[in-house]
């Protein structure tokens, strides 16, 4: 086994005493260090599913695929039956332990070919850095468990540790200027998450996903940041300026095996006519063409105000750009407003994807949307595919284009760039 690997036996107390001399160094050295736990998902699933042996060879191949993004001075322990620690010494910023982190989860979700078939685990990662926010090994620890139950909690693939969960009260900040200030700083990235075509299996494209990195909170969530952007206006900047930073990336995706396109989330408060403008600016200035371009609103942010909505997304329609009615299934769309609908794609939201396999009735929800979009020529994309099993389902349910943490979580744009050169058309 890879020099990185300390245990691959559950052994927490190896963890104890790596931490305390690792600690001991990066504090002499002045340095920082990162802890990372990482969680598989669904492992006690698929362990009553094959046994426990089989998830031992499942987590052997996820530490040699964690050996793969490590630096030399990088050491995995495994901890639980379905976790492991990660020491980073010698880290630049909390930001170079969440680019770690990001590419783990990338490596954990694909596939792991085991006896009995293909499986696909999903990971979670908890962060707590030294000395930043703690000193201590105990402490340390519990921060990352706690990075670790907030990013499970939110469902995002990984989270650093923030005071939030231990200082409740001392919550109330004041999110409008830090919008404010996080704009003039840069704070705000766009990652991306790559998006499938099932009949040939290909890359097709990217969603442009915003994350913000708060110098001190972390990660937040947009689930957190847009409804509060929303309310105090500052959702138009924080909009048109993740247009054009992902038109900008766009330009400089490779082409040899096929343009992508990229699809951008707007929300319904921009649904006005300013919307055509800022697009055919921010197309113009990146030569953008706009097949390439997709705007994505949910359901019910178009049906909120059909009339004028719909007149928008025409005027974006006479400009070649497509449009994907996004979260379809959870708007209350009437029919009568559907049929003269100007979209381009119907995207079936993640809450009847995900589960679809188990739950009939979600199942009987897509394939009812797939024959909806056939009957009106839209294509259907499908959202929140976990595992390669459900890829399959939706291809042969006649589904056009699939997303989903079994593809890919979101990743940073320099990730994405290496993801369009090493993908492979996916087996499912
Ligand atoms: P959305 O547009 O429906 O995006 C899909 C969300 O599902 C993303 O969450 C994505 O990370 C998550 N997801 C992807 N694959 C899976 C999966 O396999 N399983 C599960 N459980 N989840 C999956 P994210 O990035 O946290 O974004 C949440 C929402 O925030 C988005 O939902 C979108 O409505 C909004 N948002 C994100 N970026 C922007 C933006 O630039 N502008 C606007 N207006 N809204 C944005
Ligand atoms: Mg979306
Ligand atoms: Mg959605």
């Amino acid at each position: 086994m890879d020099e990185n690997v300390v245990s691959l036996k559950p052994n927490r107390p190896i963890l104890s005493r790596y931490l305390e001399s690792y600690i001991e160094q990066a504090h002499k050295q002045e340095q920082q260090l990162a802890l990372l736990l990482i969680q598989i998902q669904r492992g006690q699933e698929l362990a009553t599913l094959l046994g426990y042996r089989a998830i031992d060879r499942l987590l052997e191949e996820s530490a040699a695929r964690m050996c793969t993004v490590c630096r030399k001075q990088d050491r995995i322990i495994r901890i639980g039956d379905l976790e492991f620690a990660m020491i980073l010494p010698d880290m630049l910023n909390d930001g170079h332990a969440m680019l770690a982190a990001n590419k783990i989860v990338g490596k954990l979700a694909q596939p792991y070919a085991l006896e009995a078939g293909t499986f696909s685990a999903e990971s979670r990662i908890g962060i707590a850095m030294f000395p930043e926010h703690a000193a201590k090994v105990e402490t340390l620890v519990q921060y990352a468990e706690s990075a670790l139950a907030d990013a499970k909690a939110s469902g995002l693939p990984y989270g650093i540790y923030t005071a939030r969960s231990l200082s409740k009260i001392e919550e109330a900040w004041d999110i409008e200027s830090a919008i404010d200030a996080g704009l003039r700083a840069g704070e705000f990235e766009v990652y991306y998450q790559p998006k499938i075509n099932l009949h040939n299996r290909r890359l097709c494209g990217a969603e442009a996903l915003v994350r913000w990195h708060h110098p001190k909170r972390g990660l937040v969530s947009p689930a957190e940041f847009i409804p509060a952007a929303t309310k105090t206006g500052q959702l138009k900047p924080l909009t048109w300026s993740v247009l054009n930073m992902t038109l900008g990336h766009l330009a400089s995706w490779p082409t040899e095996s096929g343009q992508l396109t990229v699809a951008v989330n707007i929300a319904p408060t921009l649904l006005k006519d300013e919307l055509v403008n800022r697009v055919t600016d921010a197309m113009g200035i990146w030569g953008t063409k706009p097949d390439t371009l997709i705007v994505e609103l949910t359901e019910s942010g178009v049906m909120s105000q059909p009339e004028l909505g719909f007149d928008i997304l025409r005027h974006l329609r006479q400009k070649g750009v497509g449009v994907s009615i996004d979260d379809f299934g959870t708007g209350y769309s009437s029919l009568a407003n559907f049929r003269h609908m100007p979209a381009t794609e119907l995207k079936i939201d993640k809450s009847f994807v995900t589960n679809m396999l188990v739950n009939e009735p979600d199942f009987r929800i897509v394939r009812s949307v797939i024959a909806l979009g056939k009957s009106f020529d839209l294509a259907v994309a499908a959202e929140g595919a976990e595992n390669l099993s459900t890829l399959g389902k939706l291809a042969s349910s006649g589904c056009d284009y699939a997303q989903g943490y079994c593809i890919s979580p979101p990743m940073p744009a320099d990730t994405f760039n290496d993801f369009i050169a090493d993908y492979t058309p996916m087996v499912y």
